[in-house]
């Protein structure tokens, strides 16, 4: 064949697969850091595809742990300028989940994890329940409280005890007399109830008619042994990605806890709250404390998912997957506030240790979360077309206005808020004066001289995460969409086999790949 014979252009196809191998580098080709070195998020490109569908129908369900999958994958860091109840409740409701931070006691940290399982239901199974000799100052207690006053009345104030009546907001609002006792204002008549073993969807159904706001479950002698709340109902509807346990509905929690004795009595607090999977929080994971404590907590609590980290390298990873991880947290020093890599000459470029663990810790089932560093769309895509099931972010969510503290004005008049790492000077500062066991997650609280691995700053203001996590779930939608995949699941495939392809940046690539040559821009993200 001479190059300058014209071929027929339908034979295109033909002709590339039997003269060309494929363009572009598989994984394995662009992570071997003999060749490349270490590599992060903006040092390669994804090789676009074939798009047949449309963005909306690629599906983004993933792992986080062995045991638990998210609709969508995304993380908010146990970071206290990050992740306190709102974030959690919040980052649960949109698909993903989110991890309360320890930076404060085991009581604080307990009560957070309840306010995010107690804030959506099916069946509530430990509804708060009073007696008739119980008063409305009772009530107007609890609705300050735990932010509801629909509450069953039964004979002796107990759950499993005969239901007498039901009182809510509306029969003690404009009540004069804070010491009536409920037998005056509760409603006796003509209760609405459903029998025991009606399945959630027959009880919303029964909800739905009556119009009433609470819906108690009595068994065949009355007595009261769940409640159902319409407002639930309108959640469900508003938020159909959320993740929930399967049989409570109750929204997924997850927490981080450090590895020192005290962390035990917290981490049982913290379960009886009812987290459903817990964070070991340590920038350098692969330590005897952690393997230590992931033995406890495998034989303690066997119910419970434990993710261990943070690792960067496969001997680091294969320890912990040795003593039972249920899912890994890959990163170091590669978060936006930390200065661990330039500190302590420790640590990895995370496209790089991204690949090298995901690859190993595959074979086992554990799946790994990409933590740190991610700052917009590319990023959460490349860490999962490397292998990761989930990202976690830190700087990226604590703009939002569900993240802890106030927004201020910085000394350029922008709206920001506070954003440090936990590492940093002011957040050990911070453990040592609220009195709590130090976190312990660099080692170093109980030193003479701290030394920091992370800094203290802010960032500027995000929204709400109702608005950017949908826009960063609709990017990764659309940029699979762009590599030709329907699922975080056959991105993956794709890239094992060798189908998806990548290709390494040059400097002067990453200048043309971001906005250049213009006078003056306006970069807004999404409306
Ligand atoms: P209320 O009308 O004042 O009771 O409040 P809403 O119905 O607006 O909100 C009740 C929310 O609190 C729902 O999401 C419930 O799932 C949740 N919740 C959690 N625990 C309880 C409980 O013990 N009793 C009630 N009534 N709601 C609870
Ligand atoms: P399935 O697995 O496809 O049957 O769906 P689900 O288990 O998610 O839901 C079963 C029923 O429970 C449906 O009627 C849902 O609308 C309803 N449901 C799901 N989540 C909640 C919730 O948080 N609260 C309430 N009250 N109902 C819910
Ligand atoms: P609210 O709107 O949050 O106050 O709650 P509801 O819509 O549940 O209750 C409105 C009124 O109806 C209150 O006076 C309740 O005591 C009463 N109520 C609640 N459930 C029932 C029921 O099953 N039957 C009757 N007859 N009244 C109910
Ligand atoms: P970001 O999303 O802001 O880039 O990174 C968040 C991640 O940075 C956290 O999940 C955590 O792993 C890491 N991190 C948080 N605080 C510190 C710190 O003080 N030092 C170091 N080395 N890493 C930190």
């Amino acid at each position: 064949m001479s190059p300058s014979t014209i071929l027929d252009p339908s034979s295109a196809i033909e002709v590339l697969n039997k003269d060309y191998k494929r363009d572009g580098l598989d994984a394995r080709t662009l992570l071997d850091s003999e060749k490349h070195g270490g590599l992060t998020y903006n040092d390669f490109l994804v090789l676009p595809g074939y798009i047949g569908f449309a963005a909306s129908d690629v599906k983004l369900e993933s792992k986080i742990t062995k045991r638990i999958s998210l609709n969508l994958p995304l993380v908010s860091s146990p970071m206290d300028t990050v992740t306190e109840t709102d974030m959690a409740i919040h980052m649960a409701l949109l698909g993903g989940v989110g991890f309360i931070h320890h930076n404060c006691s085991a009581e604080e940290q307990a009560e957070m994890v309840r306010k995010v399982k107690r804030y959506e239901n099916g069946f509530i199974l430990d509804p708060v329940v009073m007696s008739p000799t119980n008063t409305v100052a009772d009530v107007r207690k609890v609705k300050e409280e735990q932010g509801f006053a629909g509450i069953p009345v039964t004979v002796d104030g107990k759950l499993h005890s005969k239901l007498v009546g039901i009182v809510t907001m509306r029969d003690i609002q404009f009540h004069p007399d804070n010491s009536s006792p409920l037998s005056e204002v509760m409603t006796s008549e003509n209760l609405i109830t459903a029998p025991k073993g009606v399945t959630l969807a027959e009880a919303n159904e029964i909800l739905r008619q009556s119009k009433k706001g609470k819906l108690p479950i009595v068994d065949e002698q009355g007595n009261l042994t769940a409640l159902l709340s319409r407002s639930d109902l309108m959640k469900n509807l508003h938020f159909p990605l959320a993740s929930k346990v399967p049989h409570s509905k109750q929204l997924l929690c997850g927490a981080a806890i450090g590895t020192r004795p005290d962390d035990k009595e917290r981490l049982k607090k913290l379960v009886e709250a009812g987290l459903d999977v817990v964070i070991m929080d340590s920038s350098q994971g692969n330590s005897m404390y952690q393997i230590e404590m992931l033995r406890w907590i495998k034989t303690t609590f066997p119910n419970l998912d434990v993710i261990a980290g943070n690792v960067v390298t496969r001997e680091q990873a294969a320890n912990l997957i040795a003593n039972g991880a249920d899912g890994l947290r890959i990163g170091m020093g590669s978060g936006s506030a930390c200065i661990t890599q330039e500190v302590m000459a420790v640590g990895r470029p995370q496209a790089t240790a991204i690949f090298s663990i995901c690859q190993f810790a595959k074979r086992f089932g554990v799946p790994c979360i990409a933590d740190g560093g991610i700052q917009n769309v590319g990023h959460i895509v490349k860490a999962i077309a490397l292998g990761a099931s989930t990202v976690m972010m830190g700087g990226l969510l604590a703009g939002t206005t569900e993240s802890p503290g106030q927004y201020f004005l910085s000394s350029e008049g922008k709206l920001v808020k506070a954003y440090r790492g936990m590492g940093s000077i002011d957040a050990m500062e911070s453990q040592k004066s609220s009195n709590n066991a130090a976190t312990g997650r660099y080692f170093s609280e109980g030193d003479k001289i701290r030394v920091a691995q992370g800094v203290s700053g802010s960032v500027l203001d995000r929204g709400s995460v109702t608005k950017f996590v949908p826009y960063l779930q609709a990017g990764i939608q659309h940029s699979l969409q762009d590599i030709g995949v329907t699922s975080v699941e056959l991105l993956q495939k794709g890239v094992s086999e060798g189908t998806v392809r990548f290709e390494i940046r040059t400097v002067s690539a990453q200048a043309e790949g971001n906005v250049h040559g213009l006078h003056e821009f306006n970069k807004k993200l999404y409306a």
